[in-house]
């Protein structure tokens, strides 16, 4: 769940991503195909005035109306800040502002000397400058070569647009806090920038290297740390294609992945939650398992087990017999039992007592425990003061060795008991052992074992007694 929610996330981000590029290529776009409509209406405007210029019947016109003829009603157009046709030494010859032409002298401007310096020069586009004739403000020109019938120059018709044309393009478009978008000539001159200042204009930014980024394909996009704020930005360019001047959207990636985060972060806390709820609960079921695992096998045990002696009980020595008898008949292997009881035990109990009986019953049962030594051996408890030895793949000999063990070790135990004729607590042991060759069940070999038992008992008790058929 977490590596699905982390690709989910991931896809999310590039997808921002590619999101940001669209919209910075379709602001791009647009602001691009507005600034070629309005410089190709500039550039008409000016075609008109020159070809104005070489008319006799236009230029024999009484002032208002040759100005009226001359510039059309073009400047009046929003952001142009005037249309004028300037002679060869550069002062005001006709002025679209009004009928009396304003002093001014332009022979310095590179628009200028441009068109006087080379008859071939065409529509020249100039680098920002502040206009002398309206206080400083940020312009552009766009000039155009007037010459004398023999080729000589005669001046330039020049239209000056405010800056603030692009000003206001580029307010409008809405790039989030961080976000930037940049007209630059392609020299490397800026023209203008939003987020707006001033300063910006007339920069030369041939030198950074972002702007080489810019001239080594019509358009394209990169990221670049900029060095100026330190803010990573997604920059998108296009050289327009038929002026020289391209165009910069920049969006900063925190305003990119801005929704993206806020969702990443809630989805993502969600998920932690979720996880560490998952892990805590998988934590506590695995313990309350484990618990109930261990409860089980304690009852299983305790099933299995007599509670006085803590030997097999009667019902586990069933099962074990029934196993070891059949394993038995398979492998064709002896089978020994033994049946041990203890000797006059009533009378111990009507002499020290039931508690006193109990704990030699116990102690009895250990002495039987402690003497069989082979996994495959086993004890139980077969009812009262009697026990059953069950010992699979043993000869008579190592039977008989063992139940002398048992016996030895009881007798070694000596716990008073006075109603005995030995003094303290004994038993007797009947013992039968099973050959592969002979006949029968289980249950004959018990019935053997009780008989050679009956026989111990009648030959005084205190010993062992192998079976024998009659
Ligand atoms: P024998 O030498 O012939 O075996 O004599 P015995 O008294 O041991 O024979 P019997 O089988 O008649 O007596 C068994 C007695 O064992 C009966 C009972 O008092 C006692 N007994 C049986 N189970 C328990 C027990 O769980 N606790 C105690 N304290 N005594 C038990
Ligand atoms: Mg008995
Ligand atoms: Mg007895």
């Amino acid at each position: 769940m977490v590596g699905l929610c982390v690709t989910v996330l991931y896809e999310g981000r590039l997808d921002a991503m590619d999101r940001a590029r669209e919209t910075s290529r379709n602001l791009a776009l647009i602001a691009e195909r507005d600034i070629e409509r309005n410089f190709e209406l500039y550039a008409l405007s000016l075609q008109a005035v020159v070809d104005g210029m070489d008319d006799p019947a236009v230029l024999s016109l009484p002032p208002n109306l040759r100005r009226q003829m001359l510039f059309d009603r073009a400047s009046t157009a929003k952001y142009l800040g005037s249309m004028l046709v300037l002679n060869a030494s550069g002062n005001i010859v006709v002025d679209s502002v009004g009928d009396v032409p304003r002093h001014g002298n332009f022979s310095d401007r590179r628009y200028f000397t441009i068109q006087r310096d080379n008859p071939n020069a065409g529509l020249y586009i100039s680098d920002p400058f502040r206009s002398r004739l309206r206080g400083g403000s940020p312009s552009v020109a766009l000039s155009r070569r007037l010459s004398h019938p023999d080729g000589s120059f005669a001046g330039i018709v020049l239209i000056a647009i405010n800056l603030e044309y692009f000003r206001q393009l580029f307010a409008a478009l809405s790039l989030g806090p961080h976000g930037a978008v940049s007209l630059i000539g392609r020299n490397g001159i800026m023209f203008m920038r939003q987020p707006y200042d001033l300063r910006t204009i007339g920069r030369d930014i041939s030198k950074a290297s972002t702007f080489r980024h810019f001239r080594s394909t019509p358009e394209g996009s990169f990221t670049d740390t900029a060095s100026i704020d330190g803010v990573r930005r997604l920059y998108f360019f296009r050289n327009f294609p038929d002026l020289p001047l391209m165009i910069m959207v920049a969006e900063a990636q925190q305003d990119i992945y801005a929704a993206w985060r806020r969702r990443a972060m809630t989805i993502g806390s969600l998920m932690l939650a979720f996880s560490l709820a998952f892990v805590a609960l998988s934590f506590m079921l695995g313990a309350q398992l484990r618990r109930r695992m261990r409860a089980e096998s304690e009852l299983q045990l305790l099933a299995r087990t007599d509670g006085l002696t803590g030997l097999h009980n009667r019902r586990t020595l069933g099962e074990i017999l029934d196993q070891e008898w059949r394993r038995a008949r398979r492998t064709r292997s002896m089978f020994s039992l033994l049946f041990v009881d203890i000797d006059r035990f009533k009378a111990y109990n009507d002499t020290y007592g039931h508690l006193a009986g109990d704990d030699a019953l116990a102690a009895v049962a250990r002495c039987i425990g402690d003497n069989i030594r082979r996994s495959t051996d086993s004890a139980a408890r077969y009812g009262g003061e009697e026990f059953v030895v069950v010992l699979p793949d043993t000869p008579p000999a190592g039977a008989a060795r063992i139940a002398e063990q048992i016996r030895t070790a009881i007798s070694e135990l000596a716990i008073e008991h006075a109603g005995s004729e030995y003094g303290h607590v004994t038993a007797s042991i009947g013992m039968a052992s099973w050959a592969p060759e002979q006949d029968g069940d289980v249950a004959a070999v018990i019935r053997a074992a009780d008989e050679a038992l009956y026989n111990a008992k009648a030959a005084g008790r205190n010993r062992v007694w192998p079976f024998s058929p009659a």
